[in-house]
């Protein structure tokens, strides 16, 4: 279980004089959602749980929170994102229970080919061990660089799945702390940057660089998949903190100005199962970068990012990583 600090959730609840919740969790930390829930409910504030699978902080019921009428929304597992709101909104970030001085100590020989002056950044799952991660580097020798991020994200050196913004500092390399391969990748191609990922939970080191090769290898074959489409998707989300409707409408009068066939799309859940029936050769995703990343294979038509279409179109020669700034 993760720490929910739901006595200060009450609190928060009661300043709000809120009667009616709905709670909103990712896949995670249903059990979690469910605990929240009965708490809330022995203390007089009639709990709804959304049985819709949340991904992120870009995508808040307050929509279906006012429809309920809720007086607040309770957002499990995500940091705070700023964004026009229905009701009022709590997060409660999931921090994780793990020591990340341990795996940087047993892994400082890497750490040291990263070089003197090194930017440090995160998930936000082990925010709270940053400045403990900082205070290890720095009595080791190390520069510390913690990037300040743009709007988007809530911490100092947060990175999430569409913002890199807090790596982008004057550093000689990066070193991430967590797991999983998608958001240090995004980091070494961001930045450009030779970048270091510890995983705080199993103690290993691993150099991105090689996962950001082979990441370019298979996104450069998507795109040439759709050499020859000639007719375009191009897929915006209603989630508010994925809506980019300006950048879509943008990509579709490119698509056009090339010569191609484009049409906007908006959904909510973007899925290819949704499409099927659709009579386009290709689609541009621009909304959540992972949704054609992480979901490719699931895509029997090729799927883009805008950054991609630009190379498409012979607009752009190297590759970059699609993100969302704030
Ligand atoms: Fe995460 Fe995608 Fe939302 Fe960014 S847009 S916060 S990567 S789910």
């Amino acid at each position: 279980m993760h720490e929910l600090h739901e006595r200060e959730v009450l609190e928060k609840l009661r300043e709000l004089n809120a009667k009616r919740v709905l709670i909103q969790t990712p896949e995670g930390l249903k059990k979690e959602a469910q605990y929240l829930a009965d708490f809330l409910e022995k203390n007089g504030i009639e709990s709804l749980i959304s049985g819709d699978i949340n991904y992120g902080a870009c995508d808040p019921a307050d929509r279906e929170a006012k429809m309920l009428g809720c007086d607040a929304l309770i957002h499990l597992g995500h940091s705070y994102m700023a964004l026009n709101l229905e009701v009022p909104m709590i997060f409660i970030p999931a921090f994780a229970k793990v020591d990340v001085v341990k795996a940087l100590s047993k892994n400082l020989g890497e750490i040291k080919k990263l070089g003197k002056k090194i930017a440090l950044v995160t998930t936000v799952q082990h925010i709270r061990e940053l400045n403990k991660a900082k205070e290890f580097l720095e009595k080791e020798g190390f520069e510390v660089k913690v990037g300040k991020g743009d709007g988007r994200v809530s911490f100092p050196g947060q990175v999430l799945g569409c913002n890199f913004s807090a790596a982008k500092v004057e550093a000689e390399g990066v070193l991430f702390i967590g797991a999983g391969y998608f958001h240090p990748v995004g980091v070494a191609l961001a930045t450009k940057k030779p970048t270091l990922a510890i995983n705080p939970y199993s103690g290993d080191a691993i150099w991105v660089d090689k996962e950001a090769e082979r990441f370019i290898r298979k996104r450069w074959a998507q795109i040439a998949k759709a050499y020859d489409a000639k007719k375009f998707g191009v897929i915006t989300s209603t989630k508010k903190g994925q809506l980019r409707l300006g950048e879509a409408r943008k990509i579709v009068k490119l698509l056009k100005e090339h010569g191609k066939d484009a049409q906007l799309i908006v959904m909510n859940h973007i899925s290819y199962q949704a499409l099927e029936g659709f009579d386009f050769d290709a689609y541009v995703v621009v909304a959540c970068p992972r949704v054609p990343i992480d979901d490719v294979e699931n895509w029997r038509k090729p799927v883009l990012t805008p950054r991609e279409l630009e190379i498409l179109l012979g607009l752009r020669e190297d590759y970059e990583f699609d993100e969302i700034t704030g």
